[in-house]
């Protein structure tokens, strides 16, 4: 920044110095002129007072011969007429005076007589030899007095003569400081805007004209260089927004492929659940449970490429509710024990007595970071042991927490430490292909955990182990609005689900392959005095629930959308309605609206109670249907345990009403 009045300044400044200069020599003349003058006028005064010094003491010569003091003195006293005599005497060579003569004070004109004088001495000769000396006292104050007269016209004359210079200066120098002055202006404008295709025009070849030719030709620099800046932003931009627009296309490819592959699993699930209730061989019952775990891992694996994609496209929302940290943890201990038990892993969890009993948060996605976390160790673990702790991260600070779980495993390369936490990344190639997994985990794990406003990091030492930790901020229950405590899980995850999941994070290679030996105890059928309205789009969902409730001895109506849906409640009386969230027409969520609102409205067939059907429920979910009026949800692919739970609870509420 140029600082306003600097261009006055240099300005005054030069005009200064060049009245400095010319006062500093002026000053220095002037005085050697007072002073030669001085000494000229004091030397034509005593030359002309010798002058007449020695006419006298000619004259003199022959009253002193003749001891004649009356003539002498009559001689001295012609003196008076001289303005420049103050005395004389005549002193013979013995030491005698013989004559005097003094000025008397009255004729004295300026009153300071003798107060600057000086004497000179004439002798008075006869026959070339001494018989008496004249002394003559000179006064120099007239001198003197001219010498300040003239003093005062030189100071006067040196103060002109520096206003002269000054003025003169300030009027010589604006031809240099003006054109500096306007580059400088020229400069503070092409600062402010930018605009880099002005020059200035100067014209005169001097050290200014170099200074000027300078300035442009650097402005003319900048100016190519910013024209190729901005080209490179524009092209940049471009790149950025052909990126931005890639990025989008696969989040939403995936999302979309995901969503589209799970209805088709949807379908092949319901159908292994139909055919597993049929009368199979031993073997038969095995393969088809290979199966079913196969599907069920690949549906694990669908629904994490739909959680990382949501995160990544911003639409995966938190839920936030009250829950025990003890209790999670535990039951995340009980999952893991059986897993490392095999593996002969020592597996402990240690929670710190700081750590509350109830907090706040989305207990459904910490479940979701520790069993990745604990998952992998357990996964990449084949001695030694595995430890998990909860504590408070910072004793000052209640509301962050920290999890740690460290184990005996492999370690991480130092190499691939940096990117482990980057999508689909796998450090170790061989270890991938005995343990499987997507490389996904960590990744969600970390998109999660930012989401939540925490950390996650690790340490690890190659072939020793790692230690990975999450330090997370959890609410306590007073600043909850609206929290419920009570379920762990957001979602409703079934044993067997969870058992799959289980698998999948331990071992998923076996989870995909393995056959397993030995049918599983398979629930005999029940029957049930339930009438039940199903509402959903899909055919194919619309038979597996058709199939799987005939077994129990349901005959259920369909509805193929909301609108349908509302119809037939108002048409007859169910004790359920299966509802399916995302139907065309009219959706789940708005067909339960209308139907609770008739209910109360109309108070018709107010027992029914409606389930909801989600494709893929994400945490927050369940609050919503319940806040719709929905008294439980299940996640499609529908599995049989979990709709005989939605049913005997549907009996049980039918027969203590009746
Ligand atoms: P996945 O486990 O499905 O391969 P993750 O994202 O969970 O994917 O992990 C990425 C990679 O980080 C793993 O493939 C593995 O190489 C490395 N890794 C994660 N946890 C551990 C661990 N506890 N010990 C050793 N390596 C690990």
């Amino acid at each position: 920044m140029i600082k306003p009045g600097r261009t006055t300044s240099i300005h005054r400044h030069l005009a200064g110095v060049g009245a400095f200069t010319t006062g500093v020599v002026g000053g220095l003349f002037l005085l050697v002129l007072v002073g030669v003058s001085l000494d000229t006028s004091r030397a034509q005064v005593l030359e002309r007072s010798s002058a007449l010094g020695s006419v006298l003491a000619s004259n003199l010569t022959a009253s002193i011969v003749f001891q004649d003091p009356g003539t002498a003195a009559e001689l001295l006293n012609g003196l008076r007429t001289v303005d420049d005599v103050i005395e004389a005497q005549i002193t013979l060579p013995e030491g005698d005076v013989f004559v005097t003569y003094r000025r008397s004070l009255l004729e004295d004109q300026s009153g300071v007589q003798g107060l600057y004088s000086e004497s000179l001495s004439v002798p008075v000769l006869l026959d070339q030899e001494e018989i008496a000396s004249l002394e003559i006292r000179v006064d120099l104050w007239p001198v003197y007095q001219q010498l300040v007269w003239i003093s005062g016209i030189a100071f006067v004359l040196w103060m002109l003569g520096m206003v002269a210079a000054y003025v003169l200066s300030r009027v010589f120098n604006a031809r240099i400081t003006e054109p500096l002055s306007d580059l400088a202006d020229m400069m503070s404008e092409v600062t402010d805007r930018e605009d880099y295709g002005r020059r200035f025009s100067y014209g005169v070849n001097n050290e200014l004209g170099s200074v000027v030719d300078a300035f442009n030709e650097m402005l003319e620099r900048i100016g190519d260089r910013e024209q190729r800046l901005r080209k490179m932003i524009v092209d940049l931009e471009e790149a950025r927004d052909q990126a931005e627009s890639a990025a989008r296309s696969k989040s939403s490819f995936l999302a979309n492929m995901s969503h589209e592959i799970r209805t088709p699993m949807n379908g092949v699930m319901g159908m292994i659940a139909l055919l597993k209730q049929g009368d199979l061989t031993e073997q038969q019952r095995a393969y088809f449970e290979t199966i079913e775990r196969s599907a069920d891992a690949l549906l694990l694996i669908i629904d994490d490429i739909l959680d990382f994609t949501k995160i990544e496209a911003g639409r995966l929302k938190l839920g936030r509710s009250a829950f025990s940290l003890r209790d999670s943890l535990g039951s995340i201990e009980a999952l893991f024990s059986e897993p490392a038990s095999q593996k002969g892993l020592a597996l402990s969890f240690a929670v710190d007595p700081a750590v509350p009993e109830v907090v706040v948060g989305d207990p459904g996605r910490i479940r979701q970071i520790l069993l990745n976390l604990i998952g992998n160790a357990v996964k990449f673990t084949d001695e030694g042991s595995i430890t998990v702790t909860a504590s408070l991260a910072d004793p000052d600070k209640p509301e962050q927490f920290r999890f740690a779980v460290a184990d005996t495993g492999p370690g991480i390369d130092p190499d691939d430490q940096t990117r482990i936490f980057g999508e689909f990344y796998q450090a170790d190639v061989s270890l991938t292909r005995a343990h499987g997994g997507t490389g996904l985990g960590l990744a969600i794990t970390d998109q999660l955990v930012r989401l939540m406003g925490g950390q996650v990091g690790f340490e690890s030492e190659f072939g020793k182990g790692s230690l990975f930790w999450v330090e997370l901020p959890l609410a306590s229950p007073g600043d909850a609005t609206a929290a419920s405590f009570g379920d762990n899980d957001a979602r409703r995850v079934s044993a067997d689900k969870e058992s799959a999941r289980l698998e999948r994070l331990t071992n998923p290679a076996a989870a995909a392959s393995a056959p397993t030996t030995g049918a599983t105890e398979y629930p005999l059928p029940n029957t049930y005095d339930l009438q039940v309205l199903v509402a959903e789009d899909s055919e194919v969902n619309q038979f597996i629930i058709r199939e799987l409730l005939a077994k129990w001895g349901i005959e259920i109506a369909v509805a193929a959308n909301g609108l349908e849906a509302v119809k037939a409640f108002r048409e007859r009386e169910f004790d359920l309605i299966l509802m399916d969230i995302q139907m065309p027409e009219m959706d789940g969520l708005e067909a339960t609206r209308q139907i609770c609102s008739i209910q109360t409205r109309e108070a018709l067939h107010e027992r029914c109670e409606i389930v909801g059907l989600s494709a893929h429920a994400m945490s927050g979910d369940r609050e919503r249907y319940m806040a719709e009026g929905m008294v439980d949800y299940l996640t499609k692919p529908i599995r049989t345990e979990e709709l005989r739970v939605v049913l005997d609870a549907c009996l049980e509420k039918k027969q203590g009403v009746s």
